[in-house]
């Protein structure tokens, strides 16, 4: 489908809108006690109590990625000893997320870690971390902050504006970034891809593919179109101008398996944690 036409089903307003659900539903975890997050707070200017179901969702989630992130993060590698080998980060549609500054708190922050996002997201999550010293202490005191072009730089943190779809854009933004192609890295893709146009995820997943020589490309979005539930959720999202534009391409697990082996991952391994994503 052409951007314009899916566009007009999804719009970007609607998707960018719901990484500020994604913050306020991590703040209700946090609150809850399902969870540990020190910063989701100064990203959520409306906090709302979200049903236990959402909770669980979320709890799920948020512990389906930090395990696989910390057996990344602590594996040593063929040579290396522990905490020596370089790695890397790479966050699409990162949106309000956290993790580095909690990595940060744990001291398990990698060598780089690197977040894309729309500009309009990037430039207010740039300027929370202007302003709030929790954050800013996080990405050091030499940090460059452009609220501008919607930019954080620092030596260990990136934070740069594209538009995800633009895959010529990516390379451009990953040597930006002093990303290096031949160190570990792990690739985060949390509730983003299903928002685009089946042919721009592809083009991502084989981009990262073939971008990265050493690489775990974590996706965690909806599937089950065609259920009871999957389909009042689609009708929930497109009613707000966010239509699962990816769903139909890839509505099972066994599809996002084939996803990644089509476009070039040697392994593909897929789990369903349950009926709790909304959003
Ligand atoms: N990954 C975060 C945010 C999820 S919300 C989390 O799990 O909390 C989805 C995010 O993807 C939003 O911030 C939205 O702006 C971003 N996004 C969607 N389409 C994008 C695109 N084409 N380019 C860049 N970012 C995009």
């Amino acid at each position: 489908m052409a951007n314009s036409a899916a566009d007009s089903r999804s719009n970007r307003a609607a998707v960018q809108a719901t990484n500020d659900d994604a913050a306020a539903s991590k703040l209700s975890c946090v609150k809850k006690g399902y969870m540990k997050d020190d910063y989701i707070h100064l990203f959520v200017r409306r906090p709302v109590r979200r049903s236990p179901i959402i909770n669980r969702g979320y709890f799920a989630r948020w512990a389906a990625l930090r395990k696989l992130l910390y057996q990344f993060l602590d594996c040593e590698g063929c040579n290396g000893e522990k905490g020596h080998t370089k790695k890397q980060i790479l966050s699409l549609g990162a949106g309000f997320d956290t993790t580095y500054f909690q990595l940060q708190d744990e001291g398990k922050a990698p060598y780089l870690y690197v977040e894309l996002d729309f500009k309009e997201v990037t430039s207010k999550k740039a300027s929370l971390i202007e302003s709030c010293s929790q954050l800013r202490d996080k990405v050091g005191a030499t940090a460059s902050i452009s609220l501008e072009n919607g930019e954080v730089l620092s030596d260990q943190y990136k934070l740069l504006p594209v538009d995800l779809r633009d895959i010529q854009k990516l390379d451009d933004i990953i040597s930006l970034a002093n990303m290096d192609p031949g160190l570990p890295t792990f690739i985060i893709a949390e509730c983003v891809l299903i928002y685009l146009d089946p042919d721009s995820s592809r083009s991502i997943v084989g981009w990262a593919s073939k971008t990265f020589s050493t690489a775990i490309f974590f996706l965690y979005e909806q599937i089950h179109p065609d259920d009871a539930f999957g389909q009042q959720m689609i009708r929930n999202l497109e009613s707000r101008g966010c239509a699962l534009l990816g769903i139909y391409a890839t509505p099972t697990l066994l599809a996002k398996e084939k996803l990644f082996l089509d476009q070039g991952w040697q392994v593909s391994e897929s789990c369903c944690l349950g009926h709790a994503e909304s959003l």
